[in-house]
């Protein structure tokens, strides 16, 4: 595995005489197959092992970033403290036959005087865009970055953060960026919580509290499998079981439409039901369609 830190690395690592392409490092690549990307902020775990094993089973070239991306991160958010182990995600990315890994310093991808931002529209207002206003904004602006500076046929989002991958097929689709997206389903823990780098920082029983969030999903499904179709009767259901655990703040528990977010008259098997939590003082996102 090629680890770079710049852009002018990767696009000479990337380039036909680069070796990359043309090596094929653990694939079969003869330098003319898909490039694939799998973007991340490291501290890497199974849910972004099942995007990078995928993109190595689709594509010849499969390239990583490891990048906490700063512009994504309100003032007193969790930038300073995001877990971070980058010499265990160089081994993880060696083990699944990562090709090249673009891990820039924490202030080295932007250029310092960087004055274009994208800013997504209707997809990224709600939920998590008015929890943390801008984020999406870093969000469409480094995934742009990374994308014109890998050039991939597929990149790899995890459904995990559902609303950013409506916002990122938007983003793909309203600019006519040529590259395919690739969501792939969220990992679990055995006892249902959702791969998070955060949840490293749960501490002492918060870990077990954060089953409070999975649970509301559970219980939401169950009630529409039970016949529930009002929005408002399904998210009173997963208020009701994440009010019910101690030390939890809720930012939403809601039920929308999948791709645009909007609230739907009535709730179908599409729907998807997302909430956002503060459990110990660590912020957690989960989300499950309510049928099927
Ligand atoms: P992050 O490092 O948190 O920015 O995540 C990088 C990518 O991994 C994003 O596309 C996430 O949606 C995806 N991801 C994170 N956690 C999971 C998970 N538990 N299951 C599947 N994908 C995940």
């Amino acid at each position: 595995m090629r680890v770079v830190e710049t852009v002018a690395e990767l696009r000479r690592a990337l380039a036909p005489d680069g070796g990359v392409r043309s090596a094929g490092v653990g694939g079969a690549g003869d330098g003319a197959g898909p490039v694939g990307l799998v973007p991340t902020m490291g501290y890497l775990h199974e849910g972004h092992v099942s995007l990078v094993r995928k993109a190595r089973q689709e594509c010849d070239v499969v390239v990583v970033s490891v990048f906490v991306n700063p512009t994504q991160f309100g003032p007193g958010e969790d930038f300073a403290s995001y877990p971070r182990d980058i010499a265990r995600d160089f081994e993880i990315l060696r083990g699944e036959g990562v090709d090249l890994t673009l891990a820039p310093p924490h202030d080295g991808f932007y250029p310092p005087d960087a004055d274009t931002f994208v800013t997504p529209g209707a997809v990224a207002e709600p939920l998590e865009g008015a929890h943390r206003p801008g984020h999406f904004r870093g969000v469409a602006t480094v995934v742009t970055m990374l994308l014109n500076a890998v050039r991939p046929d597929r990149a790899y989002f995890g459904e995990k953060d559902w609303q950013q991958l409506q916002v990122v097929r938007r983003l793909v689709r309203d600019l006519l960026l040529p590259v395919e997206i690739v969501p792939l389903p969220i990992v679990r823990e055995p006892d249902g919580l959702a791969l998070s780098s955060r949840n490293v920082r749960l501490p002492g029983d918060a870990r077990a509290r954060a089953l409070c969030l999975p649970r509301a999903l559970e219980a939401a499904r169950s009630a529409y499998a039970g016949g529930e179709r009002s929005r408002k009767a399904l998210e009173r259901v997963m208020a009701d079981v994440l009010e019910a655990e101690p030390d939890v703040r809720v930012d939403y528990a809601v039920v929308v439409e999948p791709e645009t977010l909007r609230p739907p008259r009535r709730a179908s098997a599409s729907s998807r039901a997302l909430v956002a939590a503060r459990v110990g003082g660590v912020r957690l996102i989960d989300n499950a369609a309510l049928g099927s």
